[in-house]
């Protein structure tokens, strides 16, 4: 499923970090966001899935498409949202004090299904997903905070893709991550765009040009130029984002 955003504009309270933001991820691509820090790609990424309007003061205008349906209009439940438009964050947080299983399987158990042979099928096959199902099957009863940080990593986005979201946001997935780690779950975002599209903010330039089809450059809250990865890295249209690309600032 594609999803994109029109005119999307956001605040914090009035300081506005996101200006008239159109911007599309195609069905099972993977779009890169890069940009200086502060830019406002996270907070792009938040308001997605709703996240950003949790923030107190926080709000956003403008339409965000996931196919057809504008899931930005306050009609429609956030809460739903969120398990279509999955989300993985910079530091792997498995929640403390549950198991592996338990991670992996809490977002299907609050949306109810309590089955228990339904909850290990759904389990075993988020976790073979996310390339960790080898790893933990003899020990799913143990803290999820036992892992390594990779193995973290990869459980969060085991519990992501266990609600089968058609999309699947990671902010900075490996800036936490050892270089083994990180080549891991770069390997992992090459198989799970057969079935799922993935936007990922990256601060590495090599990492953007490794795992994304089409990569968005984002500077002070505008979105500069967006094209296949190849061009951004090679032939920018846009100064902003030359001198970026280069390491001239950001
Ligand atoms: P990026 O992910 O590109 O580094 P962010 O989306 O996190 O940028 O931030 C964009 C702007 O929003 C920045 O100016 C930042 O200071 C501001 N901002 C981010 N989070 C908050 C917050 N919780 N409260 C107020 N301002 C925030
Ligand atoms: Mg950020």
């Amino acid at each position: 499923m594609a999803i994109r955003t029109e005119n999307l504009n956001a605040w914090f309270g009035d300081n506005q970090v996101l200006k008239n933001i159109s911007l599309r991820a195609n069905d099972k691509e993977v779009l890169a966001l890069i940009g200086p820090s502060g830019c406002g790609k996270s907070t792009f990424l938040r308001c997605l899935n709703r996240l950003h309007e949790e923030t107190p003061k926080a709000y956003s205008k403008g339409a965000v498409y996931l196919g057809d349906e504008n899931i930005n209009d306050p009609s429609v439940d956030s809460v739903k949202v969120r398990r279509k438009v999955g989300m993985v964050f910079q530091k792997p947080v498995p929640f403390p004090g549950l198991s592996i299983f338990e991670n992996v399987t809490i977002g299907l158990k609050l949306s109810g299904i309590h089955n228990k042979s339904v909850l290990k099928e759904e389990a075993q096959e988020a976790l073979e997903k996310a390339a960790l199902w080898e790893e933990v099957k003899n020990k799913l009863d143990q803290p999820g905070t036992s892992l390594s940080g990779g193995q973290q990593q990869r459980l969060c986005i085991a519990r992501a893709l266990a609600m089968k979201p058609p999309i699947l946001l990671l902010d900075e997935p490996t800036s936490a991550l050892d270089p083994i780690s990180t080549a891991g779950i770069e390997e992992l975002i090459g198989k799970l765009k057969k079935n799922v599209t993935i936007l990922i903010v990256t601060h590495n330039m090599h990492q953007a040009q490794r795992v994304a089809d089409r990569t968005a450059f984002f500077y002070l809250g505008d979105l500069i130029e967006v094209d296949t990865t190849e061009k951004i890295f090679k032939s920018p249209q846009r100064t902003e984002t030359q001198r970026y690309i280069s390491g001239r600032f950001g």
